[in-house]
């Protein structure tokens, strides 16, 4: 099924062309960055705990009516997932002002946002992921005005079901960030869910569980993965040693 053909390679996973037409290959690579690829790395396991909790996640929300590019596990970080016509936005959900709400505007760390904030930024790493508002999205021509309320009130979804999961395992869904695309005019969910793009924190001890273990040098990044996949999934990760 693996054809040869590299078809993009992002700064922690891989998409290669299959021969199935309409299906890609997904690989989720070791590698790590962060600060807009300022900081590097590899970690062993990494790309399996990412793959091993996205799948987790598509299946939760597929279970629930909500469309992804999920098609099914190839390995233990490899997927096969339906090609998509990328939309080039980073679709942001927070529940709790952290990260660069925290840094760019007079929010306190820790505010609860209730109900929560979306936020929408530019899919654009030369231009360092810009903040959008709806008029420039719609000036843009990114997507319609109907597109983006489908956008919008599938990302607030989302963020029920993950947000009730993850308060049974004592995790607290800080804020996450969503990629879409479109399969003949349907929206879908693309990319990853995952610890690379969420920010969660142990709801006893406030810990992040996370990327930001890694950007700022909070822990050992990776018993921080494997912890929170195998407390996500109830123990279904392949463990990497
Ligand atoms: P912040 O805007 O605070 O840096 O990030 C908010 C949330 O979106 C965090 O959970 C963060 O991991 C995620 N996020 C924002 N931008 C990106 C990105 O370019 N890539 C990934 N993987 N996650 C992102």
């Amino acid at each position: 099924m693996r054809d040869a053909t590299l078809l993009y390679s992002g700064k922690a996973k891989t998409i290669y062309r299959s021969e199935e037409p309409g299906l890609l290959i997904m690989e989720f690579r070791d590698d790590i960055t962060a600060f807009d690829g300022g900081k590097k790395g590899t970690m062993k396991g990494k790309g399996t705990y990412n793959c091993c909790v996205s799948t987790y996640f598509f299946r939760m929300l597929e279970s629930q009516g909500i469309p992804t590019h999920f098609m099914r596990v190839l390995d233990d970080h490899t997927l096969a997932v339906r090609a998509l016509s990328m939309i080039p936005l980073e679709i942001i959900v927070r529940n709790i002002a952290a990260g660069s709400l925290v840094r760019n505007l007079p929010f306190r760390e820790g505010q609860v946002l209730n109900p929560p904030v979306i936020v929408i930024d530019l899919k654009d790493d030369s231009r360092h992921d810009p903040m959008l508002n709806d008029d420039l999205i719609l000036a843009l021509d990114i997507v319609s005005a109907a597109e983006l309320q489908t956008i919008k009130q599938t990302a607030l979804r989302i963020n029920e079901v993950l947000k009730k999961f993850l308060s049974q395992k004592g995790i607290t869904l800080v804020d996450f960030k969503l990629e879409f695309g479109k399969s003949d005019e349907q929206i879908m969910v693309g990319d990853e869910i995952s610890m690379d793009s969420m920010r969660l924190w142990d709801t006893h001890t406030g810990t992040s569980l996370d990327k930001d273990v890694y950007r700022f040098d909070k822990g050992d990044v990776m018993i921080t993965y494997r912890t929170v996949a195998m407390q996500i999934t109830g123990g279904e990760c392949e463990e990497v040693k």
